[in-house]
């Protein structure tokens, strides 16, 4: 069975998602979740449509903008 050749997908793509913080964007939209990010704790908004780029895109996680520039920051390093 030869697996050399996959196609490429969206699954392709991993990485983070960044979730707006509250302190940036205190007043939210609708459908919009207060979650605590799972990096750092801060207050951000969960949006009903990350969940769904989050299953889709096998994303890595969910944290916060400042997490996620850390992240980013960190992966360049390497
Ligand atoms: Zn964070």
């Amino acid at each position: 069975m030869s697996t050399s050749i996959r196609p490429r997908t969206m699954k392709d793509r991993g990485g983070w998602l960044c979730m707006p913080l509250c302190e940036n964007v205190p007043e939210g939209k609708p459908g919009w979740k207060k979650m605590s990010c799972p990096n750092c704790g801060k207050l951000c908004w969960e949006r009903p449509e990350d969940a769904g780029i989050v299953r889709i895109s096998k994303l890595d996680g969910v944290c916060c903008t400042l997490c996620a520039l850390e992240k980013v920051a960190e992966r360049c390093s390497k």
